[in-house]
């Protein structure tokens, strides 16, 4: 469902037309090479577009222009092959509403010693170029990611690779609706927000469609439908045994079929990326959509409960950023605490709704009371989240903008048995322990749901926030909050009114 090679990367090599024709065709054929092995690279997920080399403002400026009017174009990619002018890019930079990546680079790895004259210094001058390169930036106040380094260094082709993720990530939400179904959950501050400044910054269409819709659809649904997805589930999931034989449990499985049909339907025919639901609107269908939700986020779709439509355009974000790379992305809510002095962790999970894709092992789909909601008994995948490094990320609205709060965790094996709570569920020890990662996130405003992730970093979203131009709070190993509280507080200088 999310292909990221269709997303071009315009590759723009800096120079001037001071050196004469032979100077720029070797740095239009170094470019090439240089475009040609990025786009063989498995690092590199987009498809790489060599542009004309750069010599003067109105060829400069002309190619920003094509670049915002190309769907495709994900992002912008310069490097300063020579010296390039920078009062030459004003004209381009100032029009341009691409993700940029400046690519500190130089097309040689080593100086060779013996044979260096001024010729070759000429034509190899981005140690200078790209420094002309960056100040424009700077002093433009321009968002970017600067990747330094030779560019077939893993590390340098890793770099760029998250960028033009993060980037993917920016298309596709441009380019993607959030279907709420239904309002916020009545009284609850945080999953609240502001969807046209949203829209603005993010290019999310939050828009609500009535439970109806949904419900509509779900009761046209055949069994026979049904009866077939739930031969998917078999061949997929663990079935509990009183699943597996006509009763009620299959009955309440076969209802949590319908309704992923329905909802899927309803999600392709609103071309939605993402979606909401809320267990207080739920008129006419007989569960909360758990096992629903649960499967539609492991095919690619952002989710977020209680109408929270923030993370569940990030935990789309997060799937595009995520595809074809090792691990997961969920919803998440931060749940229960283990305070056993020296072993202190969190319990994450939700009423229902996580992310199969996260799990250490096959799932189970078992049918349990959901005590809250009043309606019949959901079924629902229950699992233990795999263990390893993983990323919690939520963005809330602090009234005059959006600030993003990322804690970086790692994932334990659950020590114990827990065969009374049937929902799945992840068990972390935050960096940069329990007490000042918690203390930071609450400083911060942080909210209880998130989009986690096993398969990204928080680079990735250091970078998706860069190129959105919202706030970002990272909690790492080197977190401390006294000092967290001085940068929130020098942040609203920064921030507020952006
Ligand atoms: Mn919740």
């Amino acid at each position: 469902m999310i292909e990221l090679k269709k997303y071009e990367f315009w590759f723009i090599v800096g120079s001037q037309d001071l050196y004469g024709d032979e100077t720029l065709k070797q740095v239009a054929a170094n470019a090439k090479i240089m475009a040609e092995e990025f786009g063989k690279d498995p690092l590199l997920p987009g498809t790489v577009v060599l542009k004309p080399v750069a010599i003067n403002p109105p060829g400069i400026r002309r190619v920003f222009e094509e670049a915002n009017a190309a769907p495709r174009c994900a992002g912008i990619i310069t490097w300063m092959h020579t010296f390039s002018p920078s009062k030459m890019w004003i004209g381009g930079l100032s029009i341009n509403r691409k993700p940029l990546l400046h690519l500190h680079t130089q097309f040689n790895r080593d100086i060779p010693w013996a044979a260096i004259d001024m010729d070759f210094m000429n034509l190899n001058q981005s140690a200078h170029g790209d420094r002309e390169h960056g100040y424009i930036h700077a002093r433009m106040r321009l968002p970017r990611k600067v990747v330094a380094g030779h560019w077939q260094e893993p590390e340098v082709r890793r770099r760029i690779g998250v960028w033009m993720r993060a980037a993917a990530a920016r298309q596709d939400g441009i380019e993607s609706v959030v279907l709420r179904l239904g309002d916020n959950m009545r009284e609850v501050a945080v999953t609240e927000g502001d969807k046209v400044d949203a829209q603005i910054k993010f290019g999310w269409q939050v828009n609500t469609w009535g439970i109806g819709d949904l419900a509509g659809r779900y009761t046209k649904v055949s069994d026979a439908a049904a009866e077939k997805l739930a031969k998917e589930y078999e061949s997929t999931y663990e079935l509990a045994p009183e699943l597996r034989s006509p009763g009620p449990g299959r009955t309440a499985m076969l209802e949590q079929a319908k309704i992923e049909i329905a909802l899927k339907e309803l999600l392709e025919a609103e071309h939605a990326g993402a979606f909401t639901t809320n267990f207080q609107d739920l008129h006419g269908l007989t569960q909360l959509p758990g096992l629903a939700s649960q499967r539609l986020m492991e095919q690619g779709y952002g989710f977020g409960a209680e109408g929270d439509w923030k993370q569940s355009m990030l935990v789309r974000a997060a799937k595009v950023m995520a595809q074809g790379l090792k691990g997961g992305v969920s919803f998440m809510e931060d749940y229960t605490y283990h305070f056993e002095p020296g072993k202190e962790a969190a319990l994450g999970a939700h009423m229902l709704e996580v992310c199969p894709s996260i799990s250490g092992a096959k799932p189970r789909l078992e049918v349990h009371p959901l005590g809250i909601g009043g309606k019949a008994d959901p079924a629902r995948l229950v699992f233990d989240a795999a263990p390893g490094p993983a990323v919690l990320a939520t963005v809330v609205d602090l009234g005059d903008r959006l600030r993003m709060i990322l804690n970086d965790v790692e994932t334990i094996p659950i020590p114990h048995p827990m065969p009374k709570l049937p929902v799945a569920r992840a068990l972390w020890k935050p960096w940069p322990n329990m007490r000042d990662a918690a203390e930071s996130w609450i400083l911060g405003g942080g909210a209880h749901h998130s989009a986690y992730t096993t398969a990204l970093s928080a680079e990735y979203f250091i970078d998706w926030a860069e190129m959105m131009d919202i706030e970002c709070v990272h909690i790492d190993r080197d977190t401390k909050p006294a000092q967290l509280r001085n940068e929130l507080r020098w942040g609203e200088a920064y921030w507020s009114g952006r």
